[in-house]
């Protein structure tokens, strides 16, 4: 694996020397995402408990693959699971492991429409390839390694985990929000009905709820910073489609 893992840095580095001046997510294929997802997959496993419970399971599954039949990209397979933990957190890695911990699905309290919401903003980080921009401007800027690993570096599935600590922009929020109501929007036509607002909803509610029990939802409002101004774009975007004024893009 360590073999595999220094071969694939040795490749990121060789193609950003040939794509100078490309976008950085250019610089990083679908498949380097998926093996370095795949890696790093495998560590998020081997650090926290999977949870197996069967129904938990079967909602979360259906619920993802459903929104992903109305996402923009289908050059990947994607597979969702839940974590036992506590904190309220979900996150996806590159090439489409998407994780929920226990603990968000606990705070919707079985509310389909926020739990599909968080789903689909995390589809949508995968659909808009924020983890390949992510490692691309690193190894653009050289500092892939240091920057990522602060200097401690074995495999590049450290690398890749560590990417599911770091905050992402408000641009790429205020994407993978937009993204995630397109597909729920698409999905009420062609499926199971998930209403976009849930993600609106959710999003909007954590800020309130994070006075309350700070460390609990810490995790999520680091990577996924929500701002008022974030609410206000993922509104003005669902009003525009119902009201026809936007398509889902
Ligand atoms: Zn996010």
């Amino acid at each position: 694996m360590r073999f595999r893992a220094i071969l694939l840095v040795l490749l990121l580095v060789a193609s950003s020397m040939i794509f100078v001046g490309c976008s950085p997510k250019s610089l990083v294929s679908t498949s380097q995402e998926i093996s370095i997802g795949r890696d790093a997959a495998q560590q998020v496993e081997s650090q926290y408990k999977v949870d197996k419970d069967p129904k938990l399971n079967a909602l979360v599954n259906n619920l993802g693959q459903n929104l992903v039949k109305c996402s923009d990209r289908q050059d990947i397979t994607y597979t969702f699971k839940i974590l036992d933990v506590k904190e309220v957190n979900a996150f996806s890695l590159p090439g489409g492991w998407i994780y929920v911990n226990k603990g968000l699905i606990d705070e919707t309290g079985g509310n389909t429409d926020e739990l599909a919401g968080v789903i689909a903003h995390e589809i949508g980080h995968v659909v808009a390839r924020h983890h390949a921009a992510m490692m691309g401007r690193q190894l653009q800027a050289g500092i892939l390694i240091g920057t990522l690993t602060k200097g401690d570096v074995t495999t590049l599935a450290n690398i890749a985990a560590n990417i599911t600590l770091l905050r992402w922009s408000r641009k790429q929020e205020y994407e993978a929000d937009k993204l995630g109501i397109a597909e729920m929007w698409r999905c009420r036509n062609r499926g199971p009905d998930y209403n976009p607002q849930g993600l609106i909803n959710f999003f909007g509610q954590l800020e309130a709820k994070q006075q309350k029990e700070p460390s609990k939802f810490e995790q999520i409002l680091a990577t996924h910073p929500v701002t008022s101004e974030r609410i206000k774009r993922a509104q003005e975007y669902l009003d525009e489609l119902k009201a026809g004024k936007a398509q889902p893009e």
